[in-house]
């Protein structure tokens, strides 16, 4: 029966990330999440209920609209898929706890993140404000696990050093490059996330999933440049990365730590 809450979680996480493709666009457009109904971009043919089926319209339709036959973007299905196949991911780490909501909640903001950033080089503040009290409201009920603990703080400490420490660091980096190169090197939205990832990783490993993100950054940023994909001059949008990172961190930091000393000591 393990097999059918796994189908199920999967379902519920692709329904939420075409949703979350939605929130991702529309925020960024400064519309409302609720209405109007979603249309084609090109020609305004408004989408019935069977052409809003996470994946499976995608499929009936061939990946185009049925008016005027262009194609939709395949950002929507990856993100549907990305969205489910993370959240059965989670239940599979955790299996049904508290934990287990913290993690499927912290995907959803990533998701949410990488779409409007891939898309506007944006990070909304209306959602990193909306993700700040829904995570504080977890850690409070639902706090840090023990063994993601620095220097043996007590969870709640761990989440508000977390916290401080991220949006400190990111803070401070912006604004050294922005003495050093006269140009904005760290977006606003990415300070300010990295806050919120604090209340959720605690301090070691939002430090470590900085690292992450930054050489997952760099070193898919040369091969997309390598494959001409992306032009060498373009800003790349660093929430995605950011993204990435925190979740590598999240799901598998403790055991990388462990085994790193281990090599060592
Ligand atoms: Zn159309």
């Amino acid at each position: 029966m393990e097999i059918l809450i796994y189908i199920y979680i999967f379902i519920i996480g692709i329904c939420l990330g075409s949703f979350y493709n939605v929130v991702g666009f529309r925020i960024s457009e400064g519309k409302s999440i609720i209405s109007p109904r979603s249309a084609c971009p090109k020609c305004g043919h408004v989408l019935s209920w069977w052409e809003l089926i996470p994946i499976f319209s995608y499929i009936f339709l061939v990946g185009k609209c049925r008016e005027c036959k262009s194609q939709i973007s395949t950002k929507y299905l990856f993100f549907e898929i990305v969205t489910g196949l993370l959240f059965v991911f989670s239940y599979y780490m955790f299996g049904f706890n508290g934990e287990f909501f913290v993690s499927i909640l912290f995907v959803s903001l990533f998701v949410i993140i990488s779409v409007s950033d891939l898309e506007y080089m944006l990070i909304e503040d209306k959602v990193i404000g909306f993700f700040l009290i829904v995570f504080v409201l977890l850690r409070i009920f639902i706090p840090i696990p023990p063994e993601f603990s620095t220097f043996g703080f007590n969870s709640y400490v761990e989440s508000i050093i977390g916290g401080v420490f991220g949006f400190g660091l990111l803070f401070l980096i912006g604004y050294i490059g922005q003495k050093v190169y006269k140009q904005e090197v760290m977006g606003g939205g990415d300070i300010k996330l990295y806050g919120i990832i604090g209340l959720i990783l605690g301090l070691k490993l939002t430090f470590f999933s900085l690292i992450f993100a930054s050489l997952l950054g760099t070193i898919i940023g040369y091969v997309l440049i390598g494959l001409k994909i992306i032009k060498k001059d373009k800003p790349i949008p660093f929430g995605p990365f950011i993204g990435l990172g925190s979740l590598c961190v999240y799901y598998y930091g403790i055991d990388i730590i462990n085994w790193y000393f281990n090599l060592f000591l």
